[in-house]
């Protein structure tokens, strides 16, 4: 009988909090990677064969897919997938496959990849939007026939076998998207870092995990093992012993507890001790997300990401489509506000259908509101759309990645002209519908004084300013120790852009993940943000941590942090302020890296 195996503790970074125990279930690195194997000619018509029967399997599966969709959606979305079929009904396409797998004697995974990308490259380089939308379907159905042709059902993201903690190098933000809710406990990734767009999607999803964990767990744990997640410590443990298994089973009621009595104050109003009041609002990516915004009473939404319309969709929706969304969103705020952002598109949000083209750098490239010089058509689709739902409800527009003024002034000369037109078409919108701005790049911060003359509001983007100021891909675990939002210098930007924001007398927002981790609560309460927008499930912790301070206190820690040495020194006096005014933030929700 073989030994018990060992229990083995990896540490990564925590990025959503809860606790799972379960089964693994690893997702291979890069699916549309395939290695060169040679094949003797004996083993040619295996190879096809195989080829042939992952093909009809690829074609089954879109089929069930369709109807899945015809039923929940209707016939004309599900329609989408008829260019994924046409696609594997390519008769010269998988001819000219076949025949060189004949030829070069090579596996037909590996040639059927070479063709694919070799087709994906020339069809993203045509400048013609139908091209590119095109070159997302090959994508996404080659990766469904490599999967298939490979026998490896189980890694459908969107359909699991069972319970799973799924175990991968990376998950992008359409995987995490697309990950089937009912059956991921958690994920642990190899990569990646808490801002990341993965890790915020987890967080809104409320799925536990834990990324950039930096070692080969791949090599080191296989399917089928029993692992714990832990996304308040970062911990990932193989092989989990009897006490350590009773111990994390004590947590998890200890957790849920805490969470039930938080819930309970949901109604409470989120101001200090000594009458000063913040609001605390909703991020949200999905529609679906409204009701968790609601049960944790959320003062509206503070951040609509409507790029996830975009992502792992083959089609940008249109101006009607879009327009359904957000007047829907409108309707169903009861008297609260919603700010909707343009699409913020590049950097770790690649959607295939805007940015199939390769950026070295593209967090420094063509990146949202860059994009659409392009693309104005999307962008004044977009507007609106939004415009038109301000008739419904309180409805503010946000754009995304603002570094000059001049890019504020042309947006808002946009804006115009879509009231001129919706007004001389007789479609009614909110006149006074408010128009803010992301101030997520440091230019933007030190020229606050002059873009606050010019809108109705700040959110400041937390996520994007610590990474252009500190020069730290928000992605990157090897330089996650850099990625300090507590540091002086983030700090003193943040101050700025509040002083210029209240001499104007704008409103400033925070909705990067500053906002929803209690460890800067003081700092930004003290600092006289005005509202703080964030994962639903944060809004009861922090809105406790409000509860529990002094105005006072807060302004005294921003004092002495703004001379502090290091952001370390800032956080362990911002702990040491909330052991004391309430332990059980620090103890239990735990958003510690
Ligand atoms: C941010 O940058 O802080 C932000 C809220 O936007 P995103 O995370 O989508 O870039
Ligand atoms: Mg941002």
């Amino acid at each position: 009988m073989a030994p018990p195996a060992k229990e083995s503790v990896f540490h990564g970074i925590p990025a959503s909090p809860g606790i799972a125990i379960g089964t693994v279930l690893i997702l291979a690195k890069n699916e549309f990677s395939v290695e060169q194997r040679k094949i003797a000619p004996s083993e040619i018509e295996k190879e096809i064969e195989g080829f042939r029967e992952a093909l009809t399997k690829t074609r089954s599966q879109i089929q069930e897919l369709q109807n899945k969709i015809q039923k929940i959606l209707s016939e004309k979305d599900s329609r989408i997938f008829d260019a994924h079929l046409l696609i594997i009904d390519d008769k010269i396409l998988m001819d000219e496959i076949e025949e060189t797998v004949r030829k070069e004697k090579s596996n037909i995974g590996y040639v059927f990849s070479k063709t694919i990308q070799r087709y994906i490259v020339a069809i993203s380089s045509i400048e013609d939007k139908y091209f590119r939308e095109r070159a997302s379907d090959i994508k996404d159905v080659a990766e469904r026939i490599l999967k298939n042709l490979h026998g490896r059902e189980d890694v459908f993201l969107e359909h699991l076998p069972g319970e799973r903690i799924i175990i991968a190098h990376d998950l992008t933000p359409s995987d995490t998207a697309g990950l089937d809710r009912d059956n991921v406990l958690a994920f642990a990734t190899e990569s990646g870092s808490r801002t990341s767009h993965t890790a915020i999607m987890a967080r809104s999803m409320q799925i536990p995990a834990v990324v950039g964990i930096q070692e080969n767990i791949q090599a080191l744990i296989k399917s089928g093992d029993l692992v714990i997640v832990d996304g308040h410590s970062g911990n990932l443990i193989l092989n989990p012993t009897t006490e350590t298994l009773a111990q994390y089973a004590e947590k998890e009621t200890k957790e849920q507890k805490f969470y039930e009595e938080i819930l309970k104050e949901s109604n409470l109003r989120p101001e200090t001790l000594d009458g000063f009041r913040i609001q605390l609002a909703a991020n949200i990516d999905k529609q679906d997300e409204i009701s968790n915004a609601r049960l944790y009473g959320a003062a509206g939404v503070g951040l609509f990401r409507t790029e996830y319309l975009l992502i792992n969709s083959s089609k940008i929706p249109s101006e009607e489509e879009q327009f359904a969304v957000y007047s829907e969103l409108a309707s169903s705020m009861e008297g609260h506000s919603i700010i909707i952002r343009t699409f913020d598109v590049g950097g770790d949000k690649l959607s295939e259908i805007i940015t199939p083209h390769h950026e070295a750098n593209p967090f420094l490239g063509c990146r949202a509101v860059r994009l659409f010089r392009e693309h104005i058509d999307i962008l004044v689709d977009q507007i609106k759309a939004i415009v038109r739902a301000s008739a419904f409800g309180k409805v503010k527009i946000m754009f995304p990645m603002i570094s000059t003024g001049e890019e504020v002034d042309e947006l808002l000369r946009i804006v115009k002209g879509v009231k001129e037109e919706l007004s001389s078409r007789k479609i009614p919108f909110d006149e006074k519908i408010e128009t803010g701005i992301m101030i997520e790049i440091p230019s933007a911060a030190l020229i606050s004084d002059l873009l606050a003359r010019k809108v109705d509001f700040f959110s400041i983007g937390s996520n994007d300013l610590v990474q252009y100021t500190m020069a730290v891909d928000r992605t990157n675990e090897k330089v996650a120790y850099l990625y300090q939002p507590a540091n002086p210098a983030i700090l003193m930007l943040i101050k700025l852009i509040v002083k210029s924001a209240r001499r104007h007398k704008i409103w400033v927002s925070v909705c990067g993940e500053m906002a929803g981790d209690p460890r800067y609560t003081p700092l930004l309460l003290g600092m006289g943000i005005h509202e703080l927008s964030m994962t639903p499930a944060s809004i009861g912790p922090v809105r406790r941590l409000v509860r529990s301070l002094k105005m006072h206190d807060a302004q005294k820690l921003v004092e002495r942090s703004l001379a502090a040495n290091s952001a370390k020194e800032v956080i362990q006096m911002s702990e040491e302020l909330i052991s004391r005014v309430a332990p059980d933030i620090i103890n239990l929700a735990g958003t510690g890296d």
